[in-house]
């Protein structure tokens, strides 16, 4: 199964995806680790990279293709993944179809964890505050271009899958396991459709 999974920031996607992906047994691809590791290991990418990140701002699209381009020929991944933070932009949307495309493939489904926008400032504001190691996107200064970001460029990513039939919304508040549940139900009901 080839499935994108989208949300704002504070959402709680990453834990969500994550465990999808393991219930899935697929690999789990989030574009943000993928270019936090990049930033790590001090390549060019991720140099790049972190020059938009660290103001809540996207990485140019043509990096993350390339990256996640990369990745989706490996092995591991033809069976499925999941994609966790990507696309985030229309024209990475079309990129993704485009590719998989090439190798006769294409995406099964789109969740939306969606939650509403005062409760994400409050749940980025308490992370900001308790965080022991803050990301540099973690900050109270970047939260509201973080939100604006998603709005303005992320938002149109939903009607692209939602004219396609693909698109799911899961309510994102309650817990975990509450969230986790209904991410299941929706990937069943696709399943066995
Ligand atoms: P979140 O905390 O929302 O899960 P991520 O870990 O997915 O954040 O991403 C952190 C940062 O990495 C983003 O704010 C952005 O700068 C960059 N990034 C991640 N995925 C993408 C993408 N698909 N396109 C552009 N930039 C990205």
């Amino acid at each position: 199964m080839l499935i994108v999974f989208i949300g704002p920031p504070g959402a709680g996607k990453g834990t969500q995806a994550q465990r999808l992906a393991s219930h899935l047994n697929v690999p789990h691809l989030s574009t943000g680790e993928m270019l936090r590791d990049a930033e790590e290991s001090g390549t060019e990418l991720g140099r790049k990279a972190a020059a938009f990140m660290k103001n809540g701002q996207l990485a140019p699209d043509e990096l993350v293709v390339k990256i996640i381009g990369q990745r989706i020929e490996q092995p591991d991944c033809a069976r499925g993944c999941l994609f966790d933070g990507f696309p985030r932009t229309i024209n990475q949307a079309e990129e993704l179809d485009r590719q998989l495309s090439l190798d006769q493939r294409a995406l099964d489904l789109v969740l939306e964890l969606h939650v509403e926008e005062d409760e994400l400032v409050r749940r980025l504001l308490r992370r900001a505050k308790h965080a022991d190691k803050p990301r540099a996107d973690d900050t109270p200064e970047a939260i509201p271009k973080r939100l604006e970001v998603y709005r303005s460029l992320t938002q149109p990513v939903l009607e692209y899958y939602r004219a396609r039939g693909l698109l799911r919304e899961i309510n994102g508040q309650g817990t975990p396991e509450q969230v986790f549940a209904r991410i299941r139900d929706a990937v069943e009901t696709r399943q066995s459709s």
